[in-house]
């Protein structure tokens, strides 16, 4: 055959599936026509789990959050799999780690053949939304409305210098969100709905609106671009006043966020459609916010300050209200987890596992024995219960360019560490040294991990020019450099 006939025979097999499958799904479902709940999906960009009231945070800044924490299960410990919005939120909806799906950076795109959680739905009878107020070139397939907040009046972005928005302007991103999802959540829908709302504001600039300022914060600590560049490159410390006001300004921006969300809730209660619909809550990753190495973002960070996330889950009636799942579970758990409640059967070859058992209380439901997180295709990070331990066998240091400065910062980062989360959830004090048995077996989990995925190269030709320029525009095409150097497996024992 040539290879255009097999191009024409591939596209009509294509399609015969597009048409068959929702069918097939819908007679295997078992529901009962109309049984389907709505699903809202709330992403929250660069939402640090310690700064959530239910995971111990202040609560002032989250009580939308928390009030939702409390009608639903909330799950303690979810492994992100990349401190990066594009690889995190790939991985939250294909139910796929980024050495799988390929997508390992912001720009890169999710190749034809993965399907995403909205596809899946989508297929199955629900209609899809997504409302996303940046990263909208981010993976949003399977959208049959699509609302990004970004080009809502100019269209896609002009160029700008990198990072010169203000945080006010995030602020009005969000609130543009929040009004469209608000609409779509109290419209008439022929068919129950999946809506994906992804907010940004506590994404730095730091800057709150003064409507959410926290009353900490005093004007004494201005944390713009140039000042923190100067802190992460300088030999003065930050000082104990200095962080305080830096975590006051986050949390006022988290505010921001969680009263739209409260906002998006009440309009679902208000629809009357809070209980046959089933919200799930979640961020893609944390922030530093100066914690390892006087650094403030997240893309050069493999710690738990960015590499833990929140899921809730709450559905009325179906799951019970105010259970915390202890076990462990992970970011890659999501998809396999929702399909899974919903009922929607699915032969897709997730690497994550369902967590309906958990979420339910089933007796006998477990989690995770491990997870796995991800720097680029370089280094390893694997959670046992209170156990972290990152395995950097290249001596990797990931190297994140300043906002304003032309000098690298480094983050270092060593070739083993070791961290029990119990006595040192902030891992300061790396036990590699004195725990080496335990460093031995989380290093055999990474190297089974890195030896059973083939890891799929990508670069950044493979970006469309326009969503790579934007992106360049805005300052995220950073500290991403394709690793020309031998694989991560050739480093574990076994290896030839
Ligand atoms: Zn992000």
């Amino acid at each position: 055959m040539t290879p255009p006939a097999r191009r024409a025979l591939l596209r009509g097999m294509a399609l015969a599936l597009a048409v068959i499958l929702p069918v097939l799904l819908a007679r295997c479902s078992g529901a009962p026509a109309g049984a389907k709940p709505n699903v809202l999906l709330i992403t929250v960009d660069t939402l640090r789990l310690d700064r959530i009231g239910a995971y111990g945070g202040p609560p002032e800044s989250t009580p939308s959050i928390d009030t939702l924490a409390g009608q639903g299960v909330r799950f303690a410990s979810v492994q992100g799999p990349r401190g990066l919005t594009w690889p995190s939120l790939t991985t939250l909806l294909t139910g796929l780690q980024p050495r799988t799906h390929g997508v390992r950076a912001n720009g890169a795109m999710l190749e034809e053949g993965f399907r995403t959680l909205p596809e899946v739905l989508r297929s199955a009878g629900w209609k899809t939304a997504g409302f996303l107020a940046n990263m909208c070139d981010a993976p949003n397939r399977g959208l049959d409305e699509f609302f990004c907040a970004w080009w809502e009046k100019t269209g896609p972005p002009p160029r700008r210098t990198r990072f010169q928005w203000a945080s006010h302007e995030q602020a009005a991103w969000d609130e543009s969100v929040t009004r469209h999802a608000i609409e779509f959540i109290g419209g008439r829908h022929e068919r129950p709905f999946f809506a994906w709302v992804h907010y940004i504001d506590p994404h730095k600039p730091f800057d709150p609106v003064p409507e959410f300022a926290s009353p900490i914060v005093d004007g004494s600590f201005q944390p713009d671009d140039a000042t923190l560049d100067a802190l992460t490159l300088g030999p003065t410390p930050m000082t104990a006043a200095q962080r305080a006001q830096l975590f006051a300004i986050y949390d006022s921006q988290v505010k921001g966020v969680d009263a739209k969300i409260g906002r998006l809730l009440a309009a679902l209660r208000d629809a009357g459609r809070e209980n046959d619909t089933l919200v799930i809550f979640s961020a893609d990753h944390g922030e530093e916010l100066g914690d390892h190495a006087v650094y403030f973002h997240h893309l050069c960070s493999v710690y738990q300050q960015v590499l833990a996330v929140p899921l809730i889950l709450r559905w009325p009636g179906q799951l019970p209200a105010g259970r915390v799942v202890e076990a462990d579970a992970a970011l890659v758990d999501a998809t396999p987890t929702v399909l899974d409640l919903l009922g929607v059967p699915t032969a897709l070859p997730f690497e994550g596992a369902s967590r309906a058992g958990l979420a339910r209380g089933t007796p006998g439901a477990s989690g995770a024995d491990a997870t796995f997180s991800e720097w680029s295709d370089r280094m390893v990070i694997v959670g046992e219960g209170k156990w972290r331990y990152i395995w950097n066998p290249k001596q990797v240091v990931p190297e994140c360019l300043p906002f304003t400065r032309s000098e690298t910062v480094h983050f270092p980062v060593a070739a083993e560490e070791l961290y029990d989360l119990e006595s040192d959830p902030s891992q300061r004090s790396n036990v590699v040294a004195s725990r080496p048995d335990r460093a031995a077996e989380m290093r055999g989990r990474a190297c089974e991990f890195v030896t059973e995925k083939e890891f799929r190269r990508r670069n950044f030709d493979q970006v469309p020019t326009e969503v790579r320029e934007r992106l360049e525009s805005l300052g995220y095409l950073e500290g991403e450099v394709a690793d020309t150097g031998p694989p991560l497996s050739s480093f574990c024992p076994s290896a030839p």
